[in-house]
């Protein structure tokens, strides 16, 4: 299926029409996310009472859609929400253009009864969606798809939470959903963003790329890995290119972000100067890495590789690096 690209452009005319982050998918959020008022019990009452209230349903992990082709089939009204029966969490997602936004987490067992023509709680046709596949192809508009992401990155964050990891009694969610509070020691857990450098390393008119195993056959993508704790983003990008393909590398420039809800990463592109030209791979990293010229790389970009190769798709980030890279003259970094 061919990918439209355009559902991810921002609006027009808003302040971060020129960022790429906000080109790229999950990259545009206009939440007002009103953290002030996710502290009142009585404010979330009155967000909860609008009858243009709407929520995102989460199952298990997965998100529940409305069938057909509607820019809002992924919102539900409170009370259809409710017609699957008890949420095991809800939370406060924000105002979007004044209308009140939820996260409803439903049990996962329910997806065993939500074939795709669900009639029996008076939804009328739904459908799980795979939130890759809504990204892949986009098939909702930008501005439905990060706070979806969003919604599904939060409630799997619950789920995963309900336990105090600092002494193992059950916590209970507090702040719209922002915040579990432990009862027995008091402590506050609050929603993970784990930070991924991931960097398009450069040698003059070369680019490096590699692939995982896993990766689809002949794709090649920039590489990647989790900051670790102690280090900044330059020096996560520098050792996980020494690590994986055995490349010095200098200089490190940010060029943007995404989030990215499988579950809860914040990838962080980059451009890094490479200062020698000897790949030495981790084999188990990495099946293979190597180093492109801009031809190529706008061959794979394009689908035209002469040996078949081809670049991630525009759904992430590495693509857009790929693309940002051949599309500068002269010097990359
Ligand atoms: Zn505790």
């Amino acid at each position: 299926m061919m990918t439209k690209e355009w559902v991810n452009l921002p609006p027009a005319g808003t302040s971060t029409a020129r960022e790429l982050s906000a080109r790229i998918a999950f990259g545009t959020n206009r939440l007002n996310r009103h953290s002030e008022r996710r502290e009142s019990e009585a404010e979330l009452a009155l967000l909860r009472a609008d009858p243009r209230a709407r929520t995102f349903l989460i199952v298990g992990d997965t998100p529940l859609l409305k069938t057909g082709d509607r820019p809002d089939r992924a919102r539900f009204t409170l009370a259809e929400a409710t017609a699957f029966g008890p949420p095991v969490e809800t939370a406060f997602l924000g105002t979007l253009d004044d209308i009140p936004l939820f996260a409803f987490l439903l049990p996962a067992q329910l997806a065993d009864s939500l074939t795709g023509h669900d009639s029996s709680a008076g939804q009328g046709d739904t459908e799980l969606a795979n939130l890759r596949t809504l990204a892949a192809e986009g098939l909702l508009p930008a501005d439905e798809l990060g706070p979806l992401g969003e919604a599904r990155a939060l409630m799997d964050w619950h789920r995963r939470h309900g336990f105090c990891a600092n002494c193992g009694t059950p916590t209970v969610a507090f702040t719209g959903g922002f915040r579990r509070d432990c009862v027995a020691c008091g402590a506050h857990h609050f929603p993970r963003v784990d930070p991924v450098v991931i960097m398009l390393v450069a040698d003059g008119d070369r680019c490096l790329l590699g692939r995982q195993p896993q990766f689809a056959a002949g794709m090649y993508s920039a590489l990647a890995g989790f900051v670790e704790q102690g280090e900044t983003i330059e020096d996560a990008v520098r050792r996980e290119i020494m690590e994986e393909a055995g490349i010095p590398v200098g200089a490190v420039r940010y060029m943007a972000s995404q989030p990215w809800p499988f579950p809860s990463s914040l990838m962080i592109g980059c451009a890094a100067q490479a200062l020698g030209d000897a790949i030495v791979i981790d084999r188990l990293e990495l099946e293979d890495a190597r180093w492109f010229s801009r031809d190529e790389a706008r061959q794979m970009l394009a689908g035209h590789h002469p040996e078949g190769l081809t670049a991630p798709r525009p759904m992430a980030i590495a693509h857009h690096l790929l693309k940002a890279f051949t599309e500068t003259e002269g010097l990359f970094i």
